[in-house]
């Protein structure tokens, strides 16, 4: 049956991309998004426009509407903002959050999907993660998401509230339709900086340390589509819906690739060479990150379709060749 969704933060990357999932299979989806960083033109369907850190337009935004589930992606989110901000970062992520659990009470929402992060594991003591890794954020950014983590667990346990928490890796990939995909201001991200210095839209792009204790001394990460991350949001709902409690979950495609391979692969995928240079390493990077995406795949059946790195650089390449925001 179709389900009725308040997508908070539905405007950005990774919500505009669950958003065309849950239309595409017949869910009803409203956007509130405070349009600080997401896109109107992201969002086919009804927007509301407004900030979670204001209790009153949440409240409007739920109450008397009948939600069957949140799915919840507003929040800042980036580490180096947060640790000369952090007081920003707990005021929208955690009372962001904050309000907008209590304003579902008060409209009688029974569940919510969040978007966490692997930045709440800190660097990695075992590679791959898992979710018993012991957490311990590096910076104001993850320790946000923990605290939201928490908040949850806690309304689960004493409100009866079902909680999903999903833990990205490194998201990446777009639409593979070509409609949708990502586009920050400022781009710090590695694909589609490295696709626009293929293009020569951008400066030759800075390879943040090539001294690591890897095979090929650069960075390793678990880039994870899009797509399949949108897919994990469905299935957390879904099952929070026919009666589970909920969960915590890491997201990744567990396999890891360096800095060196993104470009060789942005390389194949495009044509062109990747103009870059070695930069100097950059603070709070761990040598390497990578899931394990087991607990997921065995409770929840979850099955990532776009393994494949170059698979994932092709749809991050279309778009952008032609991005449309
Ligand atoms: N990276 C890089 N040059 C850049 C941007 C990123 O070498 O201009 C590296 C970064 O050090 C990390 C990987 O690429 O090892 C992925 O970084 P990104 O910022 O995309 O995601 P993060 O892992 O920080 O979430």
């Amino acid at each position: 049956m179709a389900k009725r969704v308040l997508v908070v933060g539905g405007a950005g990357y990774i919500g505009s991309h669950c958003c065309r999932l849950l239309e595409d299979r017949g869910d009803e989806v409203v956007v509130f998004d405070d349009l600080s960083t997401g896109h109107r033109g992201a969002v086919r369907s009804e927007l509301i426009v407004g900030d979670i850190r204001d209790p009153a337009a949440l409240r409007a935004a739920l109450r008397g509407r009948g939600f069957d589930a949140v799915m919840h992606f507003a929040a800042r989110a980036m580490v180096g903002e947060s640790m000369v901000r952090p007081s920003l970062y707990f005021a929208l992520n955690v009372g962001g959050t904050a309000n907008l659990l209590d304003a579902m009470r008060d409209a009688d929402v029974p569940a919510i999907v969040f978007s966490s992060t692997c930045a709440i594991y800190g660097a990695p003591q075992t590679q791959p993660v898992d979710e018993t890794h012991p957490k311990g954020p590096l910076s104001p950014y993850g320790l946000s998401k923990l605290q939201v983590e928490q908040m949850l667990e806690t309304c689960r346990a004493l409100e009866g509230l079902r909680a999903s928490s999903l833990r990205y890796f490194n998201a990446a990939g777009a639409h593979p339709d070509g409609s949708l995909g990502e586009s920050h201001d400022p781009e710090t991200h590695l694909i589609p900086l490295a696709l626009a210095a293929a293009m020569g839209a951008r400066p030759p792009l800075e390879v943040f340390g090539d001294d690591y204790d890897t095979p090929d001394g650069t960075c390793i990460r678990d880039y994870v589509h899009v797509m399949d991350l949108a897919s994990a949001h469905a299935l957390a709902m879904d099952a929070m819906l026919a009666g589970s409690p909920g969960g915590a979950w890491n997201l990744g495609s567990e396999r890891g690739h360096s800095v060196l391979q993104v470009l060789e692969s942005v390389a194949r995928v495009t044509g062109r060479p990747v103009p870059h240079r070695i930069a100097p390493r950059r603070a709070g990077d761990p040598p390497a990150l990578y899931a394990s995406s087991a607990l997921i795949r065995a409770e929840l059946g979850w099955t990532p379709q776009r393994r494949d790195l170059d698979g994932i650089i092709e749809t991050a390449w279309r778009w952008a060749r032609s991005p449309r925001w």
